[in-house]
């Protein structure tokens, strides 16, 4: 059933490597391996790279130089807590409906677009305030915005978060507006609020900088205009260009699974004309583009360079915010580019759980050293002379003293090497309290002579890098004698550590 379910997931994934008797390379493996929710080990360390991986990685041709043309500013705004961040976003995006162009209901879809009514400009923001989204795009390698509103608070001035904002903006590169906020309210102080943005080293047009600062009321929607003009402004100074020819580029905004739809992203498109029917690749999955909706919930045909939209028909896992969208030629090309993807990212996975084991290994031997010498220390504790029997064979008589603690256990070994390395360090064990009592050892699986042995001298059998067969197991469950199995030398001494703590007279 395995080896179908196997054959079924490669062959859903596209990979026909699949010739009986031909071994599967390292990738399929991989594939093969996680989809069934195991856990991929190399034996020899991680499974080899693709070569040329990073061009197969890529689903379009570099783009074709074409003539750009002016692109709306994709603006993010920033602010500490409670300065008026979401209430700016929501006055922002009403002034649209407010407008009476679109019937009142917005989603909150992670970008909304504002067309000005001037020369059809338009600004984009991104409608999750905060770093949320500008942080987790920039920790993808996207830009994350095009400018950053800064929102001061009048009556508050600058706090934590406003330099934080500050840092953020700078270290991205990204230029800065300002606006103040809540000029409405009686104890509301601009002045003290562009002065303390001094210390900041943000100097505003005011006092003889370059950096614009509006004074607006979000909560009234009082200057708003003057603040976009200044986005505009801005975005002319940075001249943003694009186009809108060739394959798609876009970055992930905002991602959700949407009762009823399934996948949806939605996406800024950076370059070229995104439309129905489009194959893209974003992160690990890919799509052909089934639906289009901008924030209003309307269904639209194309999407421009700068233009917000919800796009739907996502395969394989959802795309992260800050993911790159590119086009693919065909769909046969995105599931490639996905599956390479995949596989690479399980490869890395691979390597760091490969050094990880490294670690625990070490860590293992650590522990196992302390536990030898554990068994030294209670020896020497007990102080006296070495009880345990370790003489190949030696049968234990009938019990000659019924009331003194003991431990029998029977071992079976894998091979001679793990066989004496055991018995070295159970000769250490000294105690006339508990006596460790070795009934039999030998190299070779538990056979049924061994359960006998273990029922008539009430031994435990330890078997050590040994498979059991299902009629031994049997055998031992109908003769009430255990078997234990370990395939690390320190648990087979902790769990004889465990044993023997259990038959010690309790220490003060
Ligand atoms: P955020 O945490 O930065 O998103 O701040 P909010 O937008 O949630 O605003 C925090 C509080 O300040 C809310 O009670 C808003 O109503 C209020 N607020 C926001 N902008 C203004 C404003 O321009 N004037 C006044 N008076 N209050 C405002």
């Amino acid at each position: 059933d395995d080896v179908v379910e196997i054959l079924e997931n490669l062959d859903k994934r596209n990979v026909n490597a699949i010739v009986n008797e031909t071994p599967l390379d390292d990738n399929s493996i991989l594939m093969a391996v996680s989809a069934l929710n195991f856990k991929p080990r190399f034996i020899n360390g991680p499974a080899r790279k693709a070569e040329k991986e990073d061009d197969d990685l890529h689903p379009q041709p570099p783009p074709q130089e074409s003539a750009k043309s002016k692109r709306p500013p994709i603006v993010t705004i920033m602010g500490h807590v409670d300065h008026g961040k979401t209430t700016l976003l929501d006055a922002l995006r009403n002034s649209q409906i407010a407008a009476g162009e679109f019937g009142g209901i917005t989603q909150h879809i992670g970008a909304f677009s504002v067309d000005l009514g001037k020369k059809g400009q338009k600004v984009t923001f991104l409608d999750t305030p905060g770093h949320a989204a500008f942080s987790s795009m920039r920790a993808r390698g996207a830009k994350g915005a095009d400018i950053v509103v800064l929102v001061v608070a009048a009556d508050d001035g600058v706090k934590e978060q406003t330099v934080q904002s500050i840092q953020f903006a700078r270290s991205a590169n990204v230029p800065l507006v300002v606006a103040v906020n809540k000029i409405d309210k009686p104890n509301a102080d601009p002045m003290r609020a562009m002065r303390s943005l001094l210390e900041h080293d943000v100097v505003v047009e005011q006092l003889g900088g370059d950096v614009q600062c509006i004074h607006v009321s979000a909560l009234q929607s009082r200057n708003l205009p003057a603040l976009q003009d200044a986005l505009i402004l801005q975005a002319d100074l940075a001249e943003l260009k694009s186009t809108k020819d060739g394959k798609v580029e876009a970055v992930i905004v905002e991602s959700s699974v949407v009762h009823g739809i399934g996948k949806v992203c939605t996406l800024i498109v950076s370059r070229g004309t995104l439309k129905k029917g489009c194959v893209l690749v974003a992160g690990n999955s890919w799509c052909r583009v089934k639906t289009m909706q901008d924030e209003h919930g309307k269904n639209v045909t194309i999407a421009l360079p700068s233009q917000p939209v919800r796009v739907s028909g996502w395969r394989d896992d959802l795309p992260t915010p800050g993911d790159l969208v590119l086009e693919a030629e065909t769909v046969d090309r995105a599931q490639k580019v996905v599956n390479l993807r995949i596989s690479k990212s399980m490869q890395e996975k691979a390597e760091r759980d490969w050094e990880e084991t490294a670690e625990q290994r070490e860590k293992d031997r650590e522990t196992y050293l302390k536990n030898r010498q554990f068994l030294l220390n209670r020896g020497q504790r007990f102080g006296s002379t070495l009880r345990c029997v370790v003489h190949k064979n030696q049968r234990i008589e009938k019990d000659q003293d019924d009331t003194h603690p003991k431990f029998r256990i029977i071992l079976r070994t894998d091979v001679e090497g793990t066989l004496e390395a055991i018995l070295e360090i159970l000769s250490t064990y000294k105690s006339e309290m508990c006596s460790l009592q070795i009934v039999d050892f030998e190299v070779g699986s538990p056979t049924e002579k061994d359960i006998e042995l273990a029922k008539e001298t009430g031994a435990t059998i330890y078997a050590f890098n040994l498979p059991i067969s299902n009629q031994i197991r049997q055998k031992a469950e109908a003769s009430g004698c255990q078997i234990d199995q370990f395939n690390v030398i320190y648990r087979l001494v902790e769990a004889l550590k465990t044993e023997i703590e259990s038959r010690l007279p309790k220490l003060e």
